[in-house]
């Protein structure tokens, strides 16, 4: 399938799609071959701001206008002609991120539910009548759109982060700019196309393309952009979060993780593998809530182990269009250089870094790196503690429950944690014990569309999905009218 444009991608800003007006533009690569795979056209700071005026002007004159039924039906549209073009969409994240095709295509299934999901709680952005002490005064609220939203987006998995990013923000009744990562901007491309060919009006959702450094910036620090949405580094997000606060912006952060996978002595050990083994392996364990510290109960450390690494010999790691393919490339040259970076560092700090896997069909140029234990990890190393995107994990022993919860708390990090038990009560005490914004039990953490996802201390600030979604969309307004007068 022919998926990559020949010519250099270009913008959409209002209705016009163009270029920078510098006349810049920068590559895009196949990570698995380390080839240019199409050049894509970079905004000028003059752009950055075109597109704001796009986005305010069209939210100003027609889309805070809409009725909820008018902007649940775009969005409808909008899910059909993603369904119609999934497997395009895959395709182009598979040559631009470096995914298997297999899990592409398996992570843009729930996309169109996604936009339906949206389109369907609009009606929920509503107020209600307070009943206050002053029967004279009819006291309510309403809940009204920011106006410009900004939405960030990282380069592990372009496509669902920018729709999960979208839905809510249009549903609201924002108008939009998306700025996907320099690194793989071609999937966020061609959603725009389809954005225009459902029927959104121009200006309501804009695409610039460019560094963080510049275009990012001029961005988030625009004065007419109300709201920004991150998916990124912790570091960068707290950069952002300095950049806009000296204008008081409302800002969504969903940052980096450690999360802990903690297996007790009466755990489903095959299942509690299988998860421990996905994390490793899926988009090359470049997810923010993979599990990468395994904390494991001393008695039942060598059996899980063994079983675990059996999984990962069996693991074949190559070209991400084979569709025997499990783990492909890391997204790009630096991210190879990180990982192969923290593993010296592990060694240095006393685990031992063991690697797994069979590399089949995978060109020599590529950034692949095999799936890698660090056995013997001990909680407060650098490899254990510093977010390394990789497939990397910290294996680390525990004697008891209480030192468990510790381990698993001990992290500047809280977005996901994991624990397989039988014992219901000493699930639910770790479940209320364990520091971060989401915990699955007996099962992988899985993020959804219709569930609230954010993270704890260094993870963010926030909610994505779900209910919370739309009303981080909001602002709440309190109305009081006086009867007797
Ligand atoms: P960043 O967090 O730097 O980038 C994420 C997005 O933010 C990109 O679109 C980037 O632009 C943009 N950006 C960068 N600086 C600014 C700024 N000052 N203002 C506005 N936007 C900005 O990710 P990196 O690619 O540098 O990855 C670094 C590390 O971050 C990874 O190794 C990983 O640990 C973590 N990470 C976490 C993710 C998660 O899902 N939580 C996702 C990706 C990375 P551009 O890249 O085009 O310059």
């Amino acid at each position: 399938m022919n998926v990559i444009e020949s010519k250099p991608y270009e913008m959409l800003i209002g209705e016009r799609w163009c270029a920078g007006t510098e006349g810049r533009t920068f590559d895009t690569f196949n990570p698995a071959t380390a080839q240019v795979l199409a050049q894509v056209h970079e905004a000028a700071e003059r752009d950055v701001d075109a597109a704001v005026l796009a986005a305010h002007e069209a939210y100003q004159e027609h889309w805070r206008k809409t009725t909820p039924a008018q902007r649940g039906r775009l969005l409808r549209r909008l899910a059909d002609l993603f369904e119609r073009d999934r497997e395009k969409i895959a395709w182009i994240e598979t040559l631009n991120v470096g995914k298997p095709i297999t899990h592409s295509l398996d992570s843009l299934k729930a996309m169109p539910a996604s936009l339906e999901y949206f389109a369907g709680i609009i009606p929920a952005a509503r107020g209600e009548t307070i009943p206050v002490a002053n029967q004279d005064v009819l006291n309510y609220t309403l809940r009204e759109p920011l106006g410009v939203c900004a939405l960030i987006l990282p380069w592990n998995y372009p496509m669902t982060l920018t729709v999960n990013k979208l839905g809510p923000a249009l549903a609201a009744g924002n108008t939009v700019i998306l700025k996907p990562s320099e690194v793989t901007p071609l999937s966020t491309m061609a959603l725009a196309r389809l954005i225009e060919e459902a029927g959104f009006p121009p200006g309501v959702v804009n695409v610039v393309n460019g560094s963080g450094a510049t275009v990012g910036e001029r961005l988030v620090t625009h004065p007419l952009v109300s709201r920004v949405s991150f998916t990124g580094g912790t570091v960068t997000g707290a950069r952002i979060l300095a950049s806009t606060a000296a204008d008081v912006k409302r800002v969504t952060l969903e940052l980096g993780g450690k999360s802990p996978l903690i297996v007790f002595d009466d755990a489903a050990l095959d299942k509690a593998v299988a998860v421990a083994a996905g994390d490793l392996i899926k988009n090359s364990g470049q997810v923010c809530i993979a599990c990468t510290r395994l904390l494991v109960q001393e008695t039942v450390r060598d059996e899980f182990l063994a079983r675990l690494q059996t999984r990962l010999k069996a693991v074949r790691v190559g070209s991400p269009e084979d569709p025997a393919t499990e783990m492909g490339p890391l997204v790009s040259a630096t991210q190879k250089d990180r990982v192969e970076q923290y593993i010296r560092i592990a060694a240095e700090e006393g685990a031992l870094p063991a690697q797994y896997g069979s590399v089949e069909s995978a060109p020599e140029a590529g950034f692949f790196v095999k799936p890698t234990l660090l056995l013997d990890s001990k909680v407060d190393m650098r490899s254990a503690q510093e977010e390394i995107f990789g497939p990397v994990q910290s294996v680390i022993s525990f004697r008891d429950e209480d030192e468990a919860l510790r381990m698993a708390n001990r992290s500047r990090y809280g977005l996901a944690a994991v624990l397989f038990t039988r014992d219901g009560g000493r699930a639910l005490r770790m479940a209320r014990g364990i520091q971060a914004g989401s915990v699955a039990i007996n099962t992988g953490v899985r993020t959804s569309f219709d569930a609230p996802f954010g993270g704890y201390k260094q993870s963010g600030i926030g909610k994505e999905r779900g209910l919370e979604a739309l009303y981080e969309n909001t602002q709440l307004k309190n109305v009081k009218y006086d009867m007797s007068v």
